[in-house]
């Protein structure tokens, strides 16, 4: 290795596209324009195009964007305060926060070993009267679609609100319920982040709702705007949640290169996948045409602690995505008595290897060798 290797390094990412994005920043500072203005409006329309869908409405941060979509749903009457949405245990606190703070009960069900993402066959029993929604987060760049879901959202008349917040760029094998395959336009309405981390990351805070359904769009984009469609008319009860344009400007230049980072991710995964080969170790499901962005690269060991110390005396940075399911926090007291045992096993086996488009093959190919060396 030539020097030491980072978990991420947005530093470098951000270095390849330096003088675009500078360029790109200067535009805006120059435009007079910093919120909600042209560059917000070519983002939006550029990440429609890339999406295959009708609407995406920039908003503050990723959880914001998710809470907005609740949130409409609730001013047109679809949801109300006490109704349900069936969520996985292993995701981002963020997905609960959304649904939570909207007065909505989240219903926890477990997870897939073999995908991590939430157990499909498992959602049906979870189904009540009150249940509204269903939220399949896309958990590591995964994109969790199938024709049973949207069976279940059919026959049950339940919305499909995706969590697309890791998943930018994945593409389902199964159609959604519009014409595209792409994880951010399967469902009803998609929450995405563009914090920093993610594979398609601002330089700053950002999150997009994208959409179908334009009279959602429309409540989304006013709730957004402290519930105004028209200067000091308030139509809502809104909130302030808005993409500002420097941050727009910055991901019309990432989208650009959002194929290329994602093939870079998928060629790193392809030699994590090829070259552990310990027997100790469950690798993740190996994901054909582009059905995983590779997010993070999740493995799975008994041992897990133990490789975790092993790899960081080798200088191999990992993670732990995420340690505690979301039933299991203090903060969520109500939930803590829920046992959801897939995801409370996982959550003590998985581990997270560096998986940025910035790492070299010779430093994949020594964090695999490694891991194997680890036994
Ligand atoms: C990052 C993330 C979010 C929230 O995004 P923010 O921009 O940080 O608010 C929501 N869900 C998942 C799965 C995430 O990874």
């Amino acid at each position: 290795m030539s020097e030491i290797m980072d978990f991420l390094n947005l530093k470098k990412i951000s270095e390849k596209y330096r003088s675009e994005l500078k360029e790109a920043a200067a535009q805006v500072i120059d435009s007079g324009y910093y919120i909600r203005g042209p560059k917000t409006e070519e983002f939006e329309s550029n990440l429609c195009r890339y999406l295959g869908c009708k609407n995406t409405i920039g908003a503050g941060n990723g959880l914001d964007a998710l809470k907005l979509i609740f949130r409409a749903y609730i001013e047109l009457g679809v949801m109300s305060v006490g109704d349900e949405v069936i969520l996985p245990a292993n995701t981002f606190i963020a997905s609960l926060t959304a649904v939570i703070e909207n007065g909505l009960k989240p219903v926890i069900a477990d997870i897939d070993a073999k995908t991590l993402n939430i157990d499909i066959d498992q959602i049906e029993p979870l189904i009540t009267t009150k249940t509204k929604a269903i939220m399949p987060v896309h958990l590591y760049g995964r994109c969790c679609w199938s024709e049973e879901l949207k069976r279940l959202a059919q026959q049950y008349n339940l919305k499909i609100v995706e969590d697309n917040a890791q998943a930018m760029g994945a593409k389902s094998s199964v159609k959604g319920l519009n014409d595209s395959y792409m994880c951010g336009a399967l469902g009803d309405a998609a929450g995405t982040s563009f914090y920093p981390v993610k594979n398609l990351g601002a330089l700053g805070d950002g999150g997009a709702v994208t959409t179908n359904n334009d009279k959602l769009a429309e409540v989304v984009r006013a709730l957004g705007n402290y519930g105004s469609e028209e200067k000091y008319i308030h139509k809502y009860a809104g909130i302030n949640s808005r993409l500002d344009e420097i941050q727009a400007a910055m991901l019309c230049v990432k989208l650009k290169y959002l194929n290329q980072e994602n093939a870079r991710r998928q060629e790193i995964a392809e030699l994590y996948d090829k070259h552990i080969n310990s027997e100790q170790i469950i690798k993740p499901l190996y994901a054909e045409n582009g059905e995983c962005v590779w997010h993070q690269y999740v493995i799975r060991t008994e041992n897990r602690d133990k490789l975790m110390q092993k790899l960081g005396e080798k200088g191999i940075p990992t993670m732990i995505h995420y340690p505690t399911p979301i039933h299991k926090h203090q903060a969520y007291k109500e939930l803590n008595a829920l046992s959801l045992p897939v995801a409370e096993k996982c959550a003590t086996e998985i581990l997270s290897l560096p998986i940025s488009p910035a790492i070299s093959n010779q430093d994949a190919i020594f964090v695999a060798e490694t891991v194997n060396e680890s036994y």
